[in-house]
């Protein structure tokens, strides 16, 4: 079961997106492991607030959480938030908006910020990816092909030639980390930060990789097999975690986002898990009763229909519709019939229908004697 995210952040559903801001900021503060040595307890709790606000700031993980609700939707944006770096919070990529939040905390304990190698990440890459309505009903593999950022394979990411060709970073002597003086609204504090010459590493390349000119990622074409699940509607977007471009330190791969563009059917639309189609039968079939031949997902269905049937009847194909995303239910085809009048009459065919139009008396159109009945003023 996945969390309550909105719980998680003491929300309500329908709460704003500052609000949200806020209520993590609030709790974020209270709970960072930094301030609560003597709570085991809060590390957790303030990874699990991260993963909930990583997913309820983001509009497109939010409409996915809000759609899916607790269904474990392994593949989807909004149940794998922090995953990727599961193991603590000094995982976490705040992508600079640490320092926004946290940065006045830790200036007025005068710099007691722990030690926290940053998690560098690769960008996400996203794509769309057009996809028939039977495919998306019933489930498929399509492989695709994009251009990724990868790690260089012979430097293993490093940069430098054959991995090896490093020497001490001369700024931080091999630390990682240096110490500067910042001016806060506390006053002048002396900070520690990464060692911006050297990225934290403590070396820098003597001779860069040639294969990747030192960058230690390389662009590659990648032939990519995406499970489509059955049951995937329209603009949904399937995660691919660790999918997308390489960091261009050593860190975590970006994710690979694909958008589900279901291509309109010719016959078939789709509302929910159900889809519809409307038939137009010739006026006799409806009246004398008889078959039609209906499209579904998986050929050709033989439809029964009863004499005297109205126009406009509405007959359900039980468990024809689309599957249903992770579940082994499925929807319904909902099937209209519309009557459809000859485009054209010959002489006896009219003479008969006179015929048959004399023979049946108005008592047999009750919606007709009603309407018949009923004044016609509009009021
Ligand atoms: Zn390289
Ligand atoms: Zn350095």
């Amino acid at each position: 079961m996945a969390k309550d995210y909105y719980k998680v952040l003491g929300v309500d559903k329908s709460a704003s997106e500052d609000e949200i801001k806020s209520a993590y900021r609030k709790l974020a503060k209270k709970y960072h492991p930094d301030l609560n040595k003597d709570n085991p307890d809060a590390a957790d709790k303030f990874k699990e607030i991260n993963e909930a606000y990583e997913v309820l700031s983001d509009s497109q993980k939010r409409k996915n959480y809000d759609q899916f609700g607790s269904a474990d939707g392994p593949q989807f944006s909004g149940f794998n938030g922090g995953g990727a770096n599961g193991g603590g919070f000094s995982g976490f990529d705040f992508s600079g908006g640490f320092d926004d939040i946290f940065g006045d905390i830790f200036s007025a304990f005068g710099g007691t910020r722990s030690r926290r190698t940053r998690a560098y990440r690769g960008e996400d890459i996203n794509l769309s990816l057009n996809i028939t309505l039977k495919e998306a009903c019933l489930g498929t593999t399509k492989t695709i092909t994009l251009t990724r950022v990868e790690t260089c394979p012979k430097c293993s990411g490093t940069g430098a030639k054959d991995g090896t060709k490093f020497s001490t970073c001369p700024d931080c002597k091999g630390a990682g980390r240096v110490r500067y003086q910042q001016n806060t609204i506390f006053g002048t504090t002396i900070r520690e930060g990464e060692c911006q010459t050297c990225g934290g590493t403590g070396k820098v390349i003597k001779e860069k990789c040639p294969y990747c000119q030192g960058k230690g990622v390389v662009r590659v074409q990648k032939n990519i097999d995406v499970k489509i699940p059955a049951g995937i509607d329209n603009d949904q977007i399937l995660k691919m975690t660790g999918q997308g471009n390489a960091p261009s330190r050593p860190g975590t791969n970006g994710d690979l986002n694909i958008k589900m563009s279901v291509i309109a059917d010719k016959l078939l639309t789709r509302k929910g898990n159900d889809l519809y189609i409307d038939v137009y039968v010739p006026f006799t079939t409806l009246i004398l009763g008889g078959e039609i031949v209906v499209p579904t997902l998986e050929g050709e269905f033989n439809l029964a229909i009863k004499e005297l049937t109205q126009s406009g009847t509405v007959m359900r194909i039980k468990v024809k519709g689309s599957k249903i995303l992770h579940r082994e239910s499925r929807g319904d085809l909902l099937v209209t019939l519309k009557a459809e009048s000859p485009k054209s009459l010959d002489k006896k065919s009219k003479e008969v229908l006179k015929t048959l139009a004399e023979s049946i008396s108005i008592s047999n159109y009750p919606k007709y004697k009603k309407y018949m009945d009923t004044s016609k003023e509009v009021k």
